[in-house]
């Protein structure tokens, strides 16, 4: 689990290198997952709040749905091992 907060703080750094003179925005989903992005590109992460728990949304208002939870895209989940851990009967 830590691991996934190394990964999460990897992704959200490299991020704010790229966009180093842009001005943030995150906004928080009801998924609770939290979409950081920009006013001046297109670019965009996707993580677990929980994975990030040093990041504030920017925004008052919540999403509805949004990457993480609609299409399954975060910087926290690993295509390739899907561990599903809540198995539902
Ligand atoms: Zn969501």
């Amino acid at each position: 689990m830590s691991n996934q907060i190394a990964e999460v703080t990897e992704a959200i750094s490299e991020f704010l290198d790229s966009h180093r003179n842009q001005e943030v925005e995150t906004n928080l989903c009801s998924c609770g997952a939290i979409t950081m992005t920009t006013f001046e590109s297109s670019d965009a992460i996707q993580f677990k709040s929980e994975n990030a728990p040093f990041i504030k949304s920017t925004n008052d208002m919540i999403l509805d749905n949004c990457n993480h939870c609609a299409n399954n895209w975060g910087v926290d989940i690993d295509e390739e091992y899907e561990d599903e851990e809540d198995e539902e009967e």
